[in-house]
């Protein structure tokens, strides 16, 4: 904020007034004393006069001669002995001057001075009476000039007084100047924040004061500050801490869409270095496809509205690495409504929206499956109800035949849906009994064996002498070897060979599947056992509802503290294999 400069100040005024009066009082002060002077002159030269006088007077009873003589004789002695007196006149009684002296430094044109014209008094017969006058020129030239020099050395003397004073003036000012300069300084640096500043110089007692009570509140100011930046800082770091320890990802914008807090989860979600992005415009982050995936997004949130923001925080998401980052925008303000920047909150959603795709795709392929067979049935059903007894007795077996297999398929599949959710359950507890698994493999294989002779599959089996004794639950079991058969089935070519092997160590038992299909891409095998996952969405072909490895997964390691495993190589074939505890 600029200030405007008072030249005018108080105190020049008062200076100015001050020297004004001075110099008034100093001009009347030496005009007095000339008027004193010239005063003294005049009654100066009337003195003279009247010495003059007193001394014709005593000559009165003289003759005429002597009287000539005398007064010629005063007349010169007094011009002669005072250099002021230029003219010396005696009148008689009727005026008539009979005696004239005059100095030789008389000049009537240049005189100045008095002019005193005093009778010569003489008592006669107790009588006052006037014998003559006495007529003098005093010049006052060197009154004058002695009073015009008393003016210079007086006005000088006022002029020293009054420069004194101004210096006197001057110099407390400037040591005043020099004092608040310090003080200045001093306060400007608490103004910037500098507490603590000490001031060290010493002036007189009221200075003294002032900057004894300025390095008080300089220190006590400096006191509060580390108290309250301790606090600060202090709840700084705590609100740090706990930005940096949640697993969202948080990233603090300042009002200039600058990065000024990043979390740990934000810079692993964004694929960056600690801190490379502080103090980085956010719009200038770039995902993996080199896409400024915030840039839109920031300024589509600055464009709407406040109200609609704190109804609708804006979401959108991006994506980096393969990863999809679902991101919150909110502003933060201020209690006075000042805005500060904004707050943008990451969830890692990849998974969420995997399983999300996976339910889609899962109730399209249900829908599908479940179509498939109940067309064919209605079908088959039809012509045998409308038809049946035209047809032969062997058509009708191959009728039947289909519409059982038809419904083995759907009864499977409707089983699995059911029992996802029974299997999940934390409540449920399978009963378990302790069974050899051999003869249950064998049966299972047995039944399979008509969908594997549709393609010439060969499924061989193999088990150690010894029954394998293991605590299960036969029909979730049953169902496991089912899906690991008829999987290794469904994906191998036909006139291949399907094996299938039991065996003991210690502690476990395992089975494993092994086919020569078509195998599966390192890639998909961690997910393989998930909830809904397919391969075939993107690679195979066969239709499925993707729960059946999770249902084999759930049943041995959640129910039966066992362990699955797979093993595949594209185009070689797969293993899937499981591990059984011999006790519970
Ligand atoms: P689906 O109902 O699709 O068979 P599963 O859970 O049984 O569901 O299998 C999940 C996915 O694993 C299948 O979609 C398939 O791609 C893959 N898969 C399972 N077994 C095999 C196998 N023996 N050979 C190749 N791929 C297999």
């Amino acid at each position: 904020m600029k200030k405007t400069k008072n030249k005018l100040s108080l105190p020049r005024i008062a200076v100015a007034i001050i020297t004004l009066i001075v110099f008034c009082t100093a001009c009347i002060a030496v005009n007095l004393f000339s008027n004193i002077s010239l005063k003294n002159f005049s009654d100066y030269a009337q003195k003279t006069a009247e010495k003059l006088s007193y001394e014709a007077s005593s000559i009165i009873k003289a003759t005429q001669d002597e009287k000539t003589i005398f007064l010629e004789a005063v007349a010169s002695a007094s011009i002669h002995n005072n250099k002021n007196i230029m003219v010396v006149e005696f009148a008689d009684k009727n005026g008539q001057t009979f005696i004239t002296k005059k100095s030789r430094y008389y000049n009537p044109s240049a005189f100045t001075g008095v002019k005193v014209n005093t009778p010569v008094n003489v008592v006669n017969d107790d009588k006052l009476q006037t014998a003559g006058y006495v007529k003098i020129f005093v010049s006052n030239e060197s009154a004058l000039e002695q009073i015009h020099t008393q003016k210079i050395w007086l006005s000088l003397l006022f002029f020293v007084v009054w420069l004194t004073f101004l210096v006197v003036i001057f110099l407390y000012k400037l040591l005043l100047d020099r004092e608040l300069k310090i003080l200045y300084l001093g306060l400007k640096n608490i103004v910037d924040g500098k507490f603590g500043t000490k001031i060290t110089i010493s002036g007189n007692k009221q200075t003294n004061n002032l900057i004894n009570i300025f390095n008080d509140l300089s220190l006590k100011l400096q006191k509060y500050e580390e108290q309250n930046v301790g606090s600060l800082l202090i709840e700084r770091n705590k609100l740090e801490a706990i930005l940096m320890s949640i697993v969202n990802g948080v990233v603090v914008c300042d009002n200039a869409d600058n990065i000024v807090l990043m979390n740990s989860a934000a810079e692993k979600m964004l694929n960056v270095a600690t801190g490379v992005l502080n103090g980085v415009a956010i719009q200038c982050y770039t995902d993996s496809d080199g896409k400024y995936c915030f840039r839109d997004k920031i300024e589509e949130f600055k464009d709407t509205l406040v109200q609609d923001i704190t109804k609708n925080p804006p979401e959108f998401t991006i994506s980096v690495d393969n990863r999809i980052i679902r991101c919150i925008l909110s502003p933060i303000f201020m209690q006075n409504d000042e805005y500060l920047g904004y707050i943008i909150v990451m969830l890692d959603v990849t998974k969420e929206t995997e399983v999300n795709n996976m339910k889609n795709q899962f109730i399209s392929n249900v829908s599908h499956e479940l179509r498939t067979p109940v067309t064919v049935l209605r079908t088959y059903i039809d012509t045998l109800y409308s038809m049946g007894d035209e047809l032969d007795k062997e058509t009708r077996k191959e009728f039947t035949a289909t519409a059982n297999k038809e419904v083995t398929r759907l009864h499977r599949m409707v089983n699995d849906i059911l029992d996802v959710s029974r299997l999940e359950s934390p409540d449920v507890e399978l009963e378990k009994e302790i069974t050899d698994i051999a003869p249950i493999i064998e049966d299972t294989v047995t039944s399979m064996q008509v969908l594997a002779d549709e393609k010439d599959v060969k499924i061989v089996f193999t088990k150690p002498d010894e029954p394998v004794m293991v605590p299960i639950n036969v029909a979730n079991m049953e169902r496991v070897f089912n899906n690991l058969i008829s999987n290794a089935i469904k994906y191998s070519p036909e006139k291949t060979r399907i094996e299938v092997m039991l065996s003991k160590t210690e502690n476990y038992a395992e089975v494993s599947v092994t086919d020569h299909g078509c195998g599966i891409e390192e890639k998909h095998l961690a997910k393989l056992f998930d909830r809904f996952y397919r391969v075939e969405n993107s690679v195979h072909t066969v239709k499925g509802t993707g729960l059946g490895l999770y249902l084999v997964k759930t049943t041995v390691e959640k129910h039966h503290n066992g362990k699955v495993y797979v093993t595949s190589k594209v185009g070689e074939g797969s293993t899937f294999g499981i591990k059984l505890p011999l006790s519970l």
